[in-house]
């Protein structure tokens, strides 16, 4: 998912700090980068792309367990294969439902639990086969779990086929004061969350001849596929699902899975259903319906076996030639998904839904983008520029971070909502790298520098979480959102370091065996430092604790001496929490450390930096400067003997991205009291080597005000019992 308010977010909890370069307007479509309205770069052909795909197959480990166990419901009773069939009434505002679910009972229950939210079971339709089982459905929990039960006795272990209708809502947000925008299916809730997109909802598409048309759509994630079918919405259970529905017959339709051949039905509706889908979790199934057109294409894939994929990009009537620049954006971002990853997608069409909504004039989502795994959903108004305009900034970094998504959440998936860092800032990740490679003019590592010294300071107040909460029991989409500048931001910029650290190509055979072993399974964050550890033998379970389970960042001291009798610069290094207003302050790092040294500071040494206080010795006497690319998450303090010996290789301090990290760095230091004011007048008197591109640093107000409920807190360091267990 890509949120598309998080910049407001991020700037509100930034409020009254120097860099705000990120902050942008109401949609997000202001991104880091300027509107100048330049034609993006021309893209290099799919043959031009440097990234080469691996030579030899990438290899699972066939024995590793990629399960987790669910955390609400019990693990008891497991759904294998889902047939869903649906019917939306006339007027789009209710549906039927109806579903036989194969299940696998592990031991005699006296009930089956499923989550199901705003639904109504149809009475007597709960069956379960072989045996006639006749079974009562027992609202729990506010309505959002039920107890299916026999009228006496347990249900054994066994294979069974759950038979279940029911009917659901479809939603449609209303407000009562349209200015407010409160009241109406929103309560008076002014949270900019608040959204129809929840199980099945509805927009009206508006064509480019200013014709409205009633259309569906679905939206799981995390916890709201419950309000389209009753079942097992947590990201532990992979079931394989076989979607129909019966639609007007006017409808163009998509789900996850390719369609089969549509049957009329009657009174103008027509029953359409769709393959097999591989195993997913709920929270990625899609259902789209209306009077969209469709463009066509077809994407090659870069890796030996060659197989494709068949690509399709629904828009709103009228707009099919709109879609051009996001059909070809979408081709280079899977190929260069394919190159890296080395792993083709699992399906064989891949489409994206770009919708509008005529009743607002405004998209209805909390989000810009929805990975649904080979159905994404988008929003026409950021990714289909009309005539003679290009992409929106935003656009771009939907498209990019939604098909990232295809291999990070949705061929491995999280194990439970406060690892979403697991999906997001992956995505974040590679959005910015896709960026670079194709949309040069639109991304640079400079604002990405200003982005982590404004989540770094994000992260020293008092509102900071960690990237990962260790929140047990609560599926809220509300984390997802309101810590989005950590789950998001903070977290790529720490897989940035990671990857300065390990080096590319290290970090991209880690991420290609972690793909491969977690495929159609669960990842926890464990599971993701233990590949990185087998890749490169670095302690990567303590460097990535100690920086995601962790709030604040650490503050490292250098001192330089030159020893002559070696001819060696002895680094003394020292680590603390940098002073903040955290509620729960780290308190010691696994750091993983870039020196650079010698003539022209090009030498490098990197090093696992655990201990508060260390010493390293280099070769040569030189001045010596940490985090060379400016792009780690970690903040340094030169002694003056340090800081005068590199300012005196000022022609080593240049590069712009460089040396904007080390101005912000001096700034926060003379902020905090812990440098003298000097430090940033005289690094600020370098000039970069080449001027970056100019910038329209847009610097709106943000007018999002409220965040949601007080997050549970469940303290640093708790094991999650549940999803950390084994791997
Ligand atoms: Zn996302």
């Amino acid at each position: 998912m890509r949120i598309n308010f998080r910049l407001q977010m991020q700037c509100l909890a930034l409020a009254g700090i120097a860099v705000l370069a990120g902050c942008g307007g109401s949609d997000g479509s202001s991104s880091l980068t300027s509107k100048s309205g330049q034609a993006p770069a021309a893209a290099p052909a799919a043959s031009e792309v440097a990234l080469a795909p691996p030579a030899a197959p990438v290899v699972a480990d066939t024995s590793i367990n990629k399960t987790v166990p669910p955390v609400e419901l019990p693990d008891t009773v497991t759904p294998v294969n889902y047939k869903l069939w649906f019917r939306p009434n006339p007027a789009l505002s209710s549906f039927d439902g109806r579903a036989d679910v194969q299940i696998k009972v592990q031991k005699a229950v006296n009930a089956i639990t499923i989550a199901g939210h705003r639904v109504k079971f149809t009475n007597g339709t709960i069956t379960l086969q072989p045996g006639n089982i006749p079974l009562i459905a027992t609202p729990q929990d506010d309505g959002d779990f039920y107890q299916l039960r026999p009228v006496s006795g347990q249900i054994a272990a066994g294979n069974y086929s759950l038979h279940m209708e029911w009917s659901g809502i479809i939603n449609f947000k209303t407000y009562d004061d349209p200015v407010a925008k409160t009241g109406g299916s929103c309560g008076d809730d002014p949270y900019p969350g608040c959204s129809a997109a929840e199980g099945v909802f509805r927009v009206d598409l508006k064509s480019t001849d200013g014709t409205t048309s009633g259309a569906i759509l679905t939206q799981g994630e995390s916890n709201l596929a419950r309000q389209w079918f009753p079942g097992w919405d947590e990201p532990a259970f992979r079931p394989t699902y076989e979607v129909s529905a019966e639609v007007p017959q006017n409808w163009n339709v998509v789900s996850n899975a390719a369609e089969k051949p549509a049957v009329n039905v009657d009174s103008g509706y027509k029953l359409v259903s769709f393959e097999k889908t591989p195993p997913m979790p709920s929270y990625l199934l899609f259902f789209g319906g209306g009077q969209f057109d469709i463009l066509e294409d077809d994407f090659s894939s870069p890796l030996p076996d060659g197989k494709g994929l068949h690509l399709r990009i629904f828009t709103p009537p009228g707009m099919r030639d709109w879609a051009k620049p996001a059909m070809q954006q979408t081709k280079q971002a899977l190929d260069y998904y394919y190159r890296y990853t080395g792993i083709p997608l699992p399906l064989t069409k891949f489409d994206t839904v770009a919708a509008n909504d005529a009743f607002k004039e405004q998209k209805d989502l909390n989000f810009g983008g929805m990975e649904n795994w080979g159905a994404i959903l988008e929003f026409a108004d950021d990714i289909l520029p009309a005539p003679g305009t290009t992409m929106s900034d935003y656009g771009v970094t939907v498209l990019t971070h939604e098909a990232a998504h295809q291999w990070f959440g949705d061929l491995v998936t999280l194990d439970w909502w406060d690892d979403v860092w697991l999906n997001e800032s992956f995505a974040t990740f590679f959005e910015n790298k896709t960026k670079v490679r194709f949309f040069p003019d639109r991304f640079s590592w400079v604002d990405d520098v200003k982005n982590k010294y404004a989540v770094i300071n994000a992260d020293l107040k008092s509102t900071a979480f960690p990237v990962q909460p260790n929140f047990n029991g609560w599926a809220s989409n509300d984390f997802v959102l309101s810590a989005s500048a950590f789950t998001y931001d903070k977290g790529g910029h720490v897989l940035k370091m990671l990857e300065n650290y390990l080096g590319e190509e290290v970090m991209r055979k880690g991420l290609q065996s972690y793909l491969a072993d977690y495929s159609f399974g669960n990842v926890t964050p464990k599971r993701l430092w233990d590949e990185l550890a087998k890749a490169s033998g670095q302690p990567m379970v303590a460097i990535g604790d100690s920086f995601v389970r962790q709030t604040g960042v650490p503050l490292i001291s250098l001192d330089t001496q030159c020893d002559l009798t070696t001819n060696q610069t002895v680094v003394t290094l020292k680590q603390s929490p940098f002073p903040n207003q955290n509620q729960y302050p780290g308190t010691q790092w696994t750091i993983p450390l870039t020196l650079a040294y010698g003539d022209g500071l090009t030498s490098r040494k990197t090093l696992a930096m655990k201990d508060t206080q260390t010493q390293v010795r280099l070769n040569g006497c030189s001045a010596v400067l940490a985090d060379p690319s400016g792009l780690d998450y970690y903040v340094t303090n030169y002694s003056n003997n340090a800081w005068s010996q590199l300012l005196a290789q000022g022609n080593a301090l240049k590069d712009p991205v460089l040396l904007t990290s080390l101005q912000l760095e001096a700034k926060l230091l003379v902020n905090n009291g812990l440098a003298d004011p000097s430090r940033v007048t005289s690094i600020g008197s370098l000039s970069p080597a080449a001027t970056p591109l100019a910038r329209q640093l847009l610097m709106t107000a943000p007018t999002t005000q409220s965040q949601r409920p007080t997050i549970r807190y469940q303290g640093k360091f708790k094991v999650k019992p549940q999803a950390q267990q084994g791997q």
